[in-house]
C-alpha cells in the first residue's frame, strides 16, 4: 500500500523531481552541470528575495544542520556575543552549536507555543551588544512561526547580524532578505521540494563584510571556500571545493523550476490555504494546536486527547495510509504529534490527512463523529479566498 508522507520533511516530491534523480551523473565540471548549478543558485537567490549583485547564494552537500553552522560560525569569533531566540528544539540546537565557538551565548525563550515578541528583542538589543542573533522562522518542533519581518526591523538598526533558520519555512512561508536579514538558510528536503542532502542559503553584504574581518574557524563550513565556488558558477566558469552533489542539485533545480513556474506568491497562498484547512479540521475534531496563535503554514503540532497512546495513534494513522511525525519537545513529547504540510500539498491530501486522524482517534476511544473534522476542513477550503 502506498502511504502518504505527511511529516515536516522529508516531504513527498513531484514526479519530475524524482525523475531528475534517475538521470545518469554528469561531470561536475561540465558546462552542462555548471549551467544547472548556476540556474539553481539564481533561483535560490530570488526565492530568498535577494539579488546576485547583493547576496551570496550557496548550495552545500549536507543537511540543514550544516546550514546552521555555515550561516553562523563564519560571522563570529571566540570573543563574540550571540543571542539565540529559542522557540523550541532547533533553538536548543543553536545553543549547542554556539557552545563550541564562544562562551557568550544568551537566549530569549518565550513560553512553549508562543512566538517571541519583537519588543523583547528590541529590549535585549537596546541594552546589549550582540555580534549576531539567530531566529528559527518556523520551529518544526512546535509549529510556531516567528515574526521575522518585525525582528529584522529591530536588528537592522543595530550592529547585530540577523541569521534566520528557514529550514521549515523557505518556499512555504514568506521570507525576504530585503527585510534586513543578514543570512538565511534552509535544506533541500522541506518546502523547496527536493530529497534531503543539501544545505541552501544566502548571505548578504553586511555579513560578508563581517566575515572578511574574521579568521576562518572551520574548514568544510568555511563560507570563503564556498563563496569562491558560487561566484565561479554564477560567472559560468564553475568552481570546486568539495565535489558537488550533481544528482541532488539537478533535482533541486527541477524543484526550484516548479516553484518559479507556480509563482512564489501563489505557492505561499496555497500553503496558507492548506494549512488553514488542516487547522480547521483539527479544531473541528476538538483538538488543540501547540502554537497559540502564531501558526506556521508548513507544519502543525497537535496535542493528542488526554490518555491517548501516541505510539498506537501514529501506528493507526500509518495503517490508515498516512505517516505523521511524533513530538520533539521533551517536556510534552508523548502528548502530541506533528503534521507536515508543505511542498506539493493539495486539498486532496488535506482531506486524506484529516480523515486518517479521525479514524485513528476513534480507534483510540476518542469521541468524535466521523466526518466532523472533514466537514470543517471542507468548509475552510471552500471559504478560503
Ligand atoms: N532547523 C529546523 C527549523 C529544522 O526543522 C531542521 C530539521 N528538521 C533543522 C534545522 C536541521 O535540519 P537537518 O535535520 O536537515 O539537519
Amino acid at each position: 500500500m502506498r502511504k502518504l508522507l505527511m511529516i515536516p520533511g522529508p516531504i513527498e516530491y513531484e514526479s519530475n523531481v524524482l525523475n531528475a534523480m534517475s538521470i545518469p551523473t554528469i561531470s561536475h565540471s561540465s558546462k552542462e552541470f555548471v549551467s544547472i548549478y548556476k540556474e539553481a543558485l539564481q533561483n535560490i537567490t530570488s526565492i530568498f528575495g535577494s539579488s546576485t549583485s547583493e547576496g551570496l547564494p550557496f548550495i552545500i552537500s549536507g543537511s540543514g544542520t550544516l546550514g546552521m553552522e555555515v550561516a553562523t560560525v563564519n560571522f563570529i569569533s571566540k570573543d563574540s556575543k550571540v543571542l539565540v531566540v529559542n522557540t523550541g528544539y532547533f533553538g536548543d540546537r543553536f545553543v549547542d552549536l554556539f557552545s563550541r565557538f564562544t562562551d557568550k551565548v544568551e537566549q530569549i525563550k518565550p513560553p512553549l507555543g508562543q512566538a517571541v515578541e519583537p519588543v523583547r528583542i528590541k529590549e535585549k538589543l537596546d541594552t546589549n551588544e550582540y555580534d549576531l542573533m539567530t531566529v528559527t522562522h518556523v520551529d518544526t518542533s512546535t509549529g510556531v512561526r516567528n515574526n521575522v519581518k518585525e525582528i529584522a526591523e529591530v536588528s537592522k538598526k543595530t550592529d547585530t547580524l540577523l541569521v534566520v533558520d528557514g529550514v521549515c519555512s523557505v518556499g512555504g512561508e514568506n521570507l525576504d532578505m530585503k527585510w534586513g536579514i543578514d543570512v538565511a538558510f534552509t535544506a533541500s528536503q522541506k518546502a523547496l521540494g527536493a530529497p534531503p542532502g543539501l544545505a541552501v542559503g544566502v548571505a548578504e553584504k553586511r555579513a560578508l563584510n563581517r566575515m572578511g574581518k574574521l579568521k576562518p574557524n572551520s574548514f568544510f563550513s568555511d563560507l570563503r571556500k564556498w563563496e569562491a565556488v558560487s561566484r565561479g558558477v554564477l560567472e559560468s566558469k564553475g568552481g570546486y571545493f568539495g565535489t558537488p552533489n550533481v544528482n541532488l542539485i539537478t533535482a533541486l533545480n527541477v524543484s526550484l523550476g516548479n516553484i518559479m513556474s507556480e509563482g512564489l506568491e501563489l505557492r505561499l497562498k496555497r500553503h496558507e490555504k492548506m494549512a488553514s484547512a488542516i487547522r480547521a479540521g483539527i479544531k473541528g475534531m476538538g483538538l488543540e494546536l501547540i502554537a497559540k496563535k502564531d501558526h506556521a503554514n508548513t507544519i502543525s503540532a497537535v496535542y493528542l486527547p488526554n490518555g491517548t497512546d501516541s505510539k498506537k495513534f501514529l501506528s493507526d494513522t500509518e495503517t490508515n495510509g498516512v505517516v505523521f511525525a511524533s513530538g520533539l519537545m521533551k517536556e510534552i513529547a508523548g502528548r502530541y504529534f506533528r503534521i507536515g504540510h508543505m511542498g506539493s500539498i493539495s486539498s486532496s491530501e488535506v482531506m486524506i490527512t484529516i480523515g486518517a486522524i479521525e479514524r485513528a482517534l476513534k480507534l483510540s476511544g476518542y469521541e468524535v463523529d466521523p466526518g466532523t473534522g472533514l466537514a470543517a476542513s471542507q468548509d475552510s477550503l471552500l471559504r478560503f479566498s
